[in-house]
């Protein structure tokens, strides 16, 4: 009986350290998840100003121009709302240098295409039809095992 009740102390003990030790970890890595997450979603937002810009602007050229400072001659052309922020923010809230934030560098890879217009690509996250996988983020992020910036 005194036994049996030890046993089960100390399994709990372990469930709560091994808790205690993996819950920043898994948050961290959702972070990470959620601004990929985030940086696709804007990719295709691009993509559908893009494409509004070209209605618009029937002689223009698609040119790296057009997503620079966050899409600003989109914004200006009236087919993006509002600029996007390429700063990857959501690391602000995982132990990473302030100063150091990554930011998505989201570029045209591709030639206009009937059912995906063009094709974009963060250097950072990948694209919609290519993700990075998480093994990549944490590399390009200088992540370690533990979701702690740790650069080379
Ligand atoms: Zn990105």
């Amino acid at each position: 009986m005194g036994k049996g009740i030890r046993w089960v102390g100390t399994i709990l003990a372990i469930l709560l350290v091994g808790g205690i030790v993996l819950v920043p970890k898994i948050l961290r890595e959702g972070r990470v998840q959620a601004t990929q997450k985030a940086c696709l979603a804007a990719q295709r937002v691009l993509a559908g100003a893009v494409e509004i810009y070209l209605l618009d602007h029937a002689s223009a050229t698609v040119t790296p121009d057009l997503l620079a400072s966050g899409g600003q001659m989109l914004v200006e052309a009236k087919a993006l709302p509002a600029p996007i922020d390429f700063e990857v923010s959501g690391l602000r809230e995982i132990p990473y240098p302030k100063d150091r934030l990554p930011r998505c560098e989201i570029r045209i890879v591709g030639e206009w295409n009937t059912s995906t217009g063009f094709p974009l690509e963060c250097t950072l996250h990948g694209s919609p039809d290519r993700p990075a996988t998480f093994e990549q983020l944490r590399d390009r992020l200088h992540l370690n095992f533990w979701g702690e910036y740790s650069p080379p």
